[in-house]
């Protein structure tokens, strides 16, 4: 068969596969795996291809498009848990849980993620806490309790809590140690979630951090480095009866999805003047915090809400990201770094974030390998940018900044990071990942060279 070109969502990253192959059921993927004269290796599965970075090229291998595995097997609600196809949608899930009066624990922003990606890769949101159960986890994985998945040798097992450590590094394989075809997630009873949006000063943000903290509210931050200036999302348990569809973040979703990127596009594109682009991104920076701060709260809000969804591929206003997460501890003294990096940059080249900066508090969490709060509660710092030329740059300044600070990346969600970076971040749990998948996949049939070289080539 032809080569076939293939990629990302925003379209920055390409690459030509041997063959995409549309999967139906688990046996389509058995077909796949074994036979290798047909289906050269590597082997690997596209979700939505929502991933910034490498981890979804295949160059000359055979892609499994799980588009078509989207049926949700089974909701029990006694025993809260969710059983779905892999290539269910992240927002389709949620949607059908919060009719059984469910939620996911972690409701991503991304609904178009698979939760097949989701059981095996790195996820982020500010972590909640809840009156029954204290700080939840932030990552979605944390939550899929079974895995079933195809093999390199073709036969279909499922992993389970039960499998201790094989489990954690199940929930960080990235399809390296199968390719998964079912999951089943634990959920629990839908709750109204209230929000709300307060502003500080940079200084005023990081010398109250852990007060912060002690309030108990999940966080997450919006940042804007060139007004030294945060604004606090914060969200709790709320009020009952709760209101499905709130306005509050229909409105939110879509100044965050659209009108932003839109309108930080045409100033970068369209604007020639350096200091112009400054004064009109400041402002609606400044209008940004005004209108949220005024406007978007509510008490009974539901968790299903905060999730988007974005169309299939990035258009005009697809926007990019990067994300390390950093020591709670240290967190103070690396935000105000953080603003202090960005705006130097800005003096050394001309170049600055055409959207704002976002970050998010996340618990101890050492249900994954790779999880990057393994060794304790982190917060993040999650450039925002529609892409344009000097990105690339900022990205490897701001990976050289963060490998400093301590920071851990996310395989899926921090471009350009360097395989000294990566074994800085990570070096005991890649060796540990290397066990694993050298004994469940001898033969290399789902490893590709952007893992290789992370984990391999310091
Ligand atoms: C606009 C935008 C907003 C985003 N917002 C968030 C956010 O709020 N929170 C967050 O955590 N992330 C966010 N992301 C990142 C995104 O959630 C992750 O990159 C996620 O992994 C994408 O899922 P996907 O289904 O598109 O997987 P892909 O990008 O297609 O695949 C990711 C990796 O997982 C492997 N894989 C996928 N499915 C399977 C399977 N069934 N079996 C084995 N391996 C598999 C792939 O081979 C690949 O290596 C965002 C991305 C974009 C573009």
């Amino acid at each position: 068969m032809a080569q076939v070109r293939l990629q990302n969502w925003k379209r920055e990253i390409s690459y030509h596969a041997n063959s995409l192959e549309v999967a139906n059921s688990a046996d389509d993927i058995v077909r796949i795996v074994t036979d290798r004269d047909r289906y050269p290796g590597p082997v690997r599965v596209k979700g939505s291809h929502h991933s910034t970075t490498r981890c979804v090229v295949n160059e000359g291998g055979t892609v499994i498009d799980m588009t078509r595995m989207n049926r949700i097997l089974n909701i029990d609600k006694d025993a809260r848990t969710i059983t779905m196809e892999a290539g269910v949608l992240h927002i389709d899930a949620a949607r059908e849980l919060e009719k059984h009066g469910l939620q996911f624990y972690v409701n991503v922003e991304i609904g178009n993620m698979t939760v097949g990606s989701g059981a095996c890769g790195g996820t982020k949101d500010a972590s909640f806490h809840s009156a029954a159960e204290g700080w939840e986890f932030g990552q979605v994985a944390s939550y899929a309790i079974g895995i079933k998945a195809v093999t390199a040798t073709g036969e279909m097992v499922e992993v389970t809590e039960g499998d201790g450590e094989l489990m954690a590094v199940m929930r960080s394989s990235y399809g390296m140690l199968g390719v998964i075809y079912e999951v089943t997630y634990r959920v629990k009873e839908i709750k109204p979630m209230a929000v709300e949006h307060i502003r500080y000063d940079v200084d005023e943000f990081a010398g109250k951090l852990e007060d912060l903290v002690a309030g108990d509210r999940s966080m997450m931050l919006y940042m804007f480095p060139f007004l030294n200036r945060v604004m606090v999302e914060y969200r709790s348990e709320g009020d009952l009866p709760l209101r499905s569809n709130a306005w509050q973040w229909r409105l939110r979703n879509f100044v965050w999805s659209k009108l932003g990127p839109i309108f930080g596009k045409i100033v970068t594109r369209f604007v020639p003047f350096r200091g112009v682009r400054a004064i009109l991104l400041n402002a609606t920076n400044r209008l940004t915090m005004l209108i949220a701060a005024w406007l978007l709260k509510g008490k009974s809000t539901s968790p299903a809400d905060q999730i988007i969804r974005y169309p299939e591929i990035g258009g005009f206003g697809a926007y990019t990201f990067s994300i390390w997460a950093f020591p709670r501890a240290e967190y103070p003294a690396t935000i105000r770094a953080y603003f202090r990096f960005c705006q130097d940059y800005y003096d050394r080249t001309g170049f600055r974030c055409d959207l704002l900066n976002v970050g998010y508090h996340i618990a101890e969490d050492r249900q994954s390998l790779f999880s990057y709060t393994r060794s304790g509660p982190a917060l993040t710092l999650d450039p925002v940018s529609t892409g344009g030329p000097g990105w690339e740059d900022f990205l490897a300044a701001y990976n050289d900044f963060s490998i400093r600070h301590n920071g851990a990346p996310l395989f899926n969600q921090t471009p350009g990071i360097t395989p000294s970076q990566a074994q800085a971040a990570f070096g005991p749990e890649i060796r540990t990942f290397l066990d694993y998948r050298k004994r469940h996949d001898p033969g290399d049939r789902f490893y590709t060279d952007y893992f290789r070289n992370l984990f391999e080539a310091a």
